[in-house]
């Protein structure tokens, strides 16, 4: 697998968030051993005495692929991510088009959409003026 591809992917889907630690969707805990957080009492004990848990050297994230929440530092995602990338790969004519014709159907549907006069109070519904 390219590397690179992949973090290119990882970057992409990132939930842009990282902490102290993140449970994958595979139910592996991830922890960071490298960086000082303000753990609550016991907790980082608890992660080190965790088999199900993996200490990394890094702040964990996520990876956010259809509603899912991947951890970054778990490889559970990668094939997923492949599956992914294989699709938009192969589709990438498609994929622009696709955005192109919504782009276009968005913006007639706000030509159409009634404009309103916000400077006229009676157009405003009386539970959404301002008191
Ligand atoms: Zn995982």
């Amino acid at each position: 697998m390219n590397s690179e591809k992949l973090n290119n992917f990882e970057r992409a889907f990132s939930s842009k968030t990282s902490g102290c630690f993140r449970e994958c969707k595979c139910g592996v805990v991830y922890y960071d051993t490298f960086n000082k957080w303000d753990w609550g009492e016991g907790e980082l004990e608890g992660l080190l005495n965790d088999s199900n848990a993996k200490g990394v050297d890094y702040a964990v994230g996520g990876v956010s692929v259809n509603g899912v929440e991947y951890c970054n530092a778990c490889s559970c995602w990668h094939g997923m991510a492949v599956k992914v990338m294989t699709f938009l790969d192969e589709h990438g004519g498609m994929i622009a088009e696709y955005f192109r014709l919504e782009k276009s159907r968005r913006l007639a549907e706000a030509d159409s959409a009634p404009l309103v006069d916000v400077s006229a109070p009676a157009a405003i519904p009386a539970a959404h003026r301002e008191p």
